[in-house]
């Protein structure tokens, strides 16, 4: 019904991705994360301390970013080429196999 519908919505806060700015569910976006120690890498927990960042888990929303430089917005720090490289391999969009 309408009102556990609410419920439900407030409980899982869509986040929104970084890239295209559009909300998802949580789980279905890639959590980036700046550790305490001022790196920034990927979260599979997401329930990693540090500041937190959403994207979708596509190639479009990370070229997004990256050229935006929203990831370094958003996490407040740089972020180096390398972890782009590394969200890229989790993209679930385009999977490539080798
Ligand atoms: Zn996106």
């Amino acid at each position: 019904m309408m009102g556990e519908e609410r419920k439900a919505e407030k409980r899982k806060r869509p986040r929104t991705c970084v890239g295209c700015g559009e909300e998802s569910p949580k789980r279905e976006l890639l959590r980036v994360i700046r550790t305490p120690e001022g790196e920034v890498r990927y979260d599979p927990t997401g329930r990693a301390n540090g500041r937190g960042a959403y994207i979708c888990r596509c190639r479009e929303c990370l070229a997004l970013a990256k050229k935006r430089k929203a990831l370094s917005r958003a996490l407040k720090t740089d972020v180096s080429e390398d972890v782009y490289e590394n969200l890229l391999t989790l993209c679930t969009d385009e999977k490539r196999e080798a």
